[in-house]
């Protein structure tokens, strides 16, 4: 590897190393999808809350041995969804689906499987029915006091339905790590009203950071863009400071040119360089900084694909360490057509993931890797990772894959790698 290239797997390691779980809040359930649990969740209530009824139809009871088929039962009362507690004496209830079953009754016969009769009412069993049957018990899907939810939990709907079910009105979930966007260039124009003049180019990297850090589980607290100085670049971290920034993320001027200036901004911020070069396409010139109180500063460079691959492989990783999210595990999937690629470097390329006709998925590098192409980016929906000392990988080699952003890609576990 080339002297000053740092490792990426090392470059991730000395990231991880500063970035510590940040404190946890209250959170109402309404708003807390997306968030993750900083502490399990313990059943405050059982679930069902009492035993009831699977099907529509009779509540009996009996002994041990099944109710005979063709045995007739006189009419006693009725019990919908929603009633309270009842004392059955003998005799059937007509029960609906999720009515409580009244006490003294251990089983229940779907009303399909009985002929309803008249003169006395009364019903007659056309099969068998045994304790227990079509009754869902008191506590059987949760018992109280169990945890139901780890903490790290990333919440989805499906454990929203889970705890309206168990009547939890709030959970304690980490914090949302504030982080502030500063995109760097004279040449950029924010006004997507504004003609551009001789020279200008349109700020793609500002709305793009803005729509995915907050879906990479950050709250952006701030944003701006400035020139190519380092004095407009300090006045603006003053803004950042105010806004309470603990990430702050800078596009552009970090690298060789002449008016790449945030190295030297930082230094005059008392920072700690913690890296600065990574051997990654795109986006190698990335620096990783420490500030004096412990902010984060990652200075990607300005080609928007370096931008969307420093945020997915550097900044997201250190999101999910705030949010007390365990390290990410890629999928191994087969490349659809063979790739070579410049050793020495980990590339980070754009790609399609695609289901083939046997529903297997295959990974498809894109067309157009340079990192100024945007336009491959929007029809690429995965990154296809190629480890630094590949060269040369035929059709059908795994290759890693992320998926566009870590909280949105299918939870599915792994302990690979
Ligand atoms: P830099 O890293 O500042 O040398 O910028 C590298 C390339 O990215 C140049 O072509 C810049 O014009 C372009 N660039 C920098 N910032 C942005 C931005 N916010 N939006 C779109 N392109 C940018
Ligand atoms: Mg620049």
């Amino acid at each position: 590897m080339s002297h000053d290239l740092l490792d990426p797997t090392e470059a991730l390691h000395l990231i991880l190393d500063v970035c510590t779980p940040l404190p946890a809040e209250d959170c109402e359930l309404d708003d807390a999808l997306g968030r993750v649990l900083a502490e399990a969740v313990i059943a405050p209530e059982a679930l069902p809350p009492f035993d009831n009824s699977a099907m529509d139809g009779y509540a009996l009871a009996g002994g041990s041995e099944p109710l005979p088929a063709g045995s007739e039962w006189l009419i006693e009362g009725e019990q919908a969804a929603g009633d309270g507690a009842s004392r059955a004496r003998r005799g059937a209830w007509e029960i609906m689906t999720g009515a409580r079953v009244p006490d003294g009754l251990d089983r229940v016969i779907a009303v399909e499987q009985t002929e309803r009769l008249n003169a006395p009412p009364r019903v007659r069993l056309k099969a068998a029915v045994a304790a227990g049957d079509n009754l869902r018990r008191a506590g059987s899907d949760v018992a109280q006091g169990v945890a139901v939810l780890a903490a790290g939990t990333l919440l989805a709907p499906n454990h929203l339905m889970l705890l309206a079910a168990l009547g939890v009105a709030g959970v304690r979930v980490a914090t949302r790590p504030r982080v502030a966007v500063l995109c760097t260039g004279r040449e950029l124009v924010d006004d997507a009203e504004a003609v551009l003049a001789s020279g200008q180019i349109r700020n793609s990297n500002g709305p793009y950071l803005a729509a995915a850090l907050p879906r990479a589980g950050a709250e952006l607290v701030h944003r701006e863009t400035v020139g190519d100085d380092v004095e407009a670049f300090l006045a603006a971290f003053a803004r950042v400071r105010d806004a309470g920034a603990r990430v702050v993320i800078s596009t552009g001027a970090v690298s060789m040119g002449r008016y790449d200036f945030v190295p030297e901004a930082l230094q005059q911020l008392g920072a700690t360089a913690i890296f600065h070069k990574v051997a990654i396409r795109p986006g190698k010139p990335v620096l990783f900084a420490r500030l004096p109180d412990g902010t984060l500063f990652f200075g990607l460079p300005g080609n928007p694909v370096a931008v969307a691959v420093g945020l997915r492989f550097f900044v997201e990783p250190a999101l999910r360490a705030m949010l007390g999210l365990p390290r990410e595990m890629p999928w191994r999937v087969p490349l659809a057509t063979g790739c070579t690629k410049k050793p020495r470097l980990r590339f980070h390329l754009k790609a399609r993931v695609a289901m083939d006709a046997q529903g297997g998925l295959t990974a498809q590098v894109l067309e157009g890797q340079e990192s100024y192409r945007i336009r491959s980016l929007a029809q690429a929906n995965a990154w296809a990772v190629i480890p630094l000392e590949a060269s040369l990988l035929p059709a059908g080699s795994l290759i890693e894959v992320y998926g566009p952003s870590h909280l949105h890609s299918p939870d599915f576990g792994g302990s690979h790698a």
